[in-house]
């Protein structure tokens, strides 16, 4: 059996993500999953978290937001609305978003799509946690003072 897979992570906008890895972690509707070369094929549906890309001492943290999975023996395919690596999220960026969504919710206006509101919520809160966990791991902090 193989011991590495293929990986590709495709949003409407780029490939985020492609390449080959030992092992993968994702946000399922069912929880969070990690994923061995030899899988039995499976489709299932993605929520917004973090998925992990390991390949050897590699590790490839990234943000994703509700899509859907394909796993097979030797490859896992992802469609998602929106995908970043850890270290292209723009934290305050998402915070303002997250923000402008849970105000908006408050209104309480007939026109607006709650449930919509609800899953960008949770898309933004995904990115600020998959950024926050990156920077806590991005080698020795240095003390300034
Ligand atoms: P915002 O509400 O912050 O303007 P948006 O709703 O337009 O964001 P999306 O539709 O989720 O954002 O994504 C649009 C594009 O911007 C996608 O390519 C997505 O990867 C990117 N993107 C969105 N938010 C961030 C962020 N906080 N950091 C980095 N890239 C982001």
């Amino acid at each position: 059996m193989a011991s590495t897979f293929t990986i590709e992570i495709i949003t409407p906008e780029r490939i985020t993500y492609s390449g080959s890895a030992v092992s993968v972690t994702l946000p399922t509707a069912a929880g969070q999953i990690t994923v061995l070369p030899g899988h039995i094929p499976l489709v299932s549906p993605l929520v917004a978290g973090e998925a992990i890309v390991r390949n050897g001492s590699d590790e490839v943290y990234l943000a994703v937001s509700t899509g859907i999975v394909q796993i097979n023996a030797d490859s896992i395919k992802i469609l998602t609305s929106s995908a970043e690596r850890a270290e292209d999220i723009d934290e305050a960026r998402a915070e303002q978003a997250r923000q402008r969504a849970v105000q908006l919710m408050a209104e309480r206006r007939d026109d607006v799509d709650y449930a919509a509101l609800s899953a960008k919520i949770e898309k933004e809160i995904a990115r600020m946690h998959v950024a926050r966990k990156r920077k806590h791991h991005s080698g020795p902090q240095i003390n300034q003072e």
